[in-house]
């Protein structure tokens, strides 16, 4: 299981730059082409937050199932209904920004709310060795200053036609991107060697003498 959890998050990057690829590749070839690719470019960027939410709030919660099962519901159903929005026809129209800044503003908030609640419920340093919100912020902070830097078109929008080739706001988002799937990476991980560590610490201590021979508990617990 706590493969899998990472592998959600590795998938998720996967199809993210996938389908980016695709519509890098294939932009240019009609306007039709560029819209469809352009809607699985953002359906991308949906599926790499629920991976990066689901893979966090397994770790974060790892010893509270329901509170583990909530959020996963949570984050699903957003991803869900941001995805077909997402390749709805009306996804692009101007009269639709601010729905579409919604639907984006609470797949990001599916993602915040469960680590504030660990905050709350643990305390930051135990929530902070369970979860590494450090490097999720890490991942947070970048994506969000990739997103702003795309949308304020920065730096083309001053020196028109001087970044077309190198150093467009869009290229300086993927790289922030690339950047931020590489800090949740290391957070996951460490998570995953923390919750590792733990268990074997606890499995250790969990041996007890019954009649002079030493017995194991058969599950060692794995919880704080
Ligand atoms: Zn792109």
């Amino acid at each position: 299981m706590d493969i899998a959890a990472l592998g959600t998050f590795f998938m998720g990057v996967a199809v993210c730059f996938t389908l980016s690829t695709i519509f890098h590749t294939c932009a240019n070839h009609s306007k039709d082409v560029w819209i469809f690719t352009n809607q699985l470019d953002y359906l991308g960027i949906v599926i790499v937050i629920w991976g990066s939410s689901v893979s966090s709030d397994f770790f974060g919660f790892y010893c509270d199932k329901k509170l583990q099962l909530f959020y996963w519901t949570v984050a699903t159903a957003s991803a869900v209904g941001c995805g077909i929005f997402t390749l709805t026809s009306n996804f692009r129209s101007p009269a639709y920004r601010l729905v579409r800044f919604g639907v984006y503003s609470l797949l990001g908030l599916s993602a915040f709310v469960p680590v504030i609640h660990g905050i709350i419920i643990n305390g930051w340093q135990a929530q902070d060795q369970r979860m590494s919100i450090s490097y999720f912020l890490g991942l947070a902070v970048l994506n969000f200053t990739g997103a702003s830097i795309y949308a304020a078109r920065i730096p083309e929008r001053w020196y028109p036609r001087t970044f077309d080739l190198w150093g467009s706001s869009h290229q300086i988002m993927h790289v922030l991107v690339v950047y931020g799937a590489f800090s949740h990476t290391t957070g996951l991980i460490k998570a995953f060697d923390f919750w590792h560590a733990r268990r074997g610490i606890e499995s250790d201590l969990n041996v007890k003498i019954v009649i002079g021979k030493v017995t194991r508990f058969v599950q060692p617990a794995n919880c704080l």
